[in-house]
């Protein structure tokens, strides 16, 4: 199943959908079933494995000049307020995943982290919730790491120790090699340094001894397949989890949030280091997941964080799952 996924998006099927029927838009579709999830969890299944999308919260700021390097600001209020959003305020929810499969139970990507909670309680809420859950964060066995953006790594550590004390952390070799090469650091503009000072800082000597790399197009662990998504970071990655013929993919960051990125899939979020190539990796990406209907995991979708991609005339629409 994986394989077959993983050898469609690999060979960039552009395959038309023509999906263009009546279908829910997408405020209805996404946020009324988001408000029937206050609880910050939503359990799921895939085959036999159980699966939790886990709310670590959404940070609201100001709309940035920028957010859109390819768009005028005004075109980006438009969008917004087209989904139904507020035009000035720009609201980027955080949602990772966890699942139990087996012995293994396993979160991929960690949020904002604990220090951010201390600042602002509206972020920083993934052991809160993952204990909700039922997932006590001492039995956690492993934590996957999509790529190294803070969003995604700031999590694993509380203080100067691991979050998940007993977790192997995994991370993509790509990613590991780009992140920690000095000469990529000394290279980097400006607005990027602090994220390689970052990355010094989450990766010191409290998880050194824990973190292992995988390779894009292996099982990470049982069920769990990694696939080189690329563009947003030079190794970003994101996964089929699999149990007999189910799946769910998990994007991490293909899109930032849906009403700007989903709609319109030209639209480069400034995070995306590579933009055409992030472009090229979202248009493959959302072609495959379209065309195989499966259920997809969007880090900075809304939470629930879990709908389905159709293909519109103009770009894509995300609906339930
Ligand atoms: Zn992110």
């Amino acid at each position: 199943m994986s394989d077959i996924s993983r050898r469609t998006l690999l060979a960039g099927s552009t395959a038309a959908v023509g999906s263009l029927s009546v279908a829910p838009s997408f405020i209805e579709g996404f946020f009324s079933s988001a408000m029937a999830q206050a609880s910050g969890v939503n359990k799921y299944k895939v085959g036999t494995i159980d699966v939790a999308g886990i709310q670590d919260g959404v940070n609201t700021i100001a709309l940035p000049d920028r957010y859109v390097t390819n768009q005028p600001k005004e075109e980006v209020v438009k969008a917004l307020k087209a989904a139904g959003l507020d035009g000035e305020k720009l609201s980027i929810p955080f949602n990772p995943v966890a699942f139990k499969n087996g012995n293994r139970i396993v979160l991929i990507d960690t949020g904002m982290g604990p220090a951010a909670n201390a600042q602002n309680p509206a972020v920083g809420n993934t052991v809160k919730n993952l204990t909700a859950a039922g997932y006590d964060p001492a039995k956690v066995t492993d934590v996957v790491i999509s790529h190294f953006h803070g969003d995604h790594i700031n999590g694993l550590l509380n203080g100067a120790n691991p979050t998940y004390p007993n977790a192997q952390v995994w991370v993509p070799a790509v990613e590991w090699k780009y992140w920690t090469d000095e000469g990529e650091a000394s290279r980097a503009p400006d607005g990027r340094k602090p994220a390689f000072a970052n990355v010094k800082r989450i990766f010191a000597d409290g998880l050194k001894n824990k973190v292992t790399q995988y390779q894009h197009g292996k099982e990470v662990v049982p069920g769990l397949m990694a696939m080189a998504t690329i563009g947003h970071t030079p190794g970003h990655t994101s996964y089929v989890l699999s149990s007999g013929r189910d799946k769910v993919f998990i994007q991490s960051d293909v899109t930032n949030i849906p009403a700007l990125f989903v709609t319109n899939p030209g639209w480069h979020v400034s995070f995306d280091q590579d933009a055409k190539q992030a472009e090229e990796t979202r248009r493959k990406t959302y072609d495959m997941v379209a065309k195989e209907k499966m259920r997809v995991q969007g880090f900075h979708f809304p939470f629930p964080s879990l709908g389905r991609i159709e293909k519109t005339q103009t770009g894509y629409r995300l609906t339930k799952a």
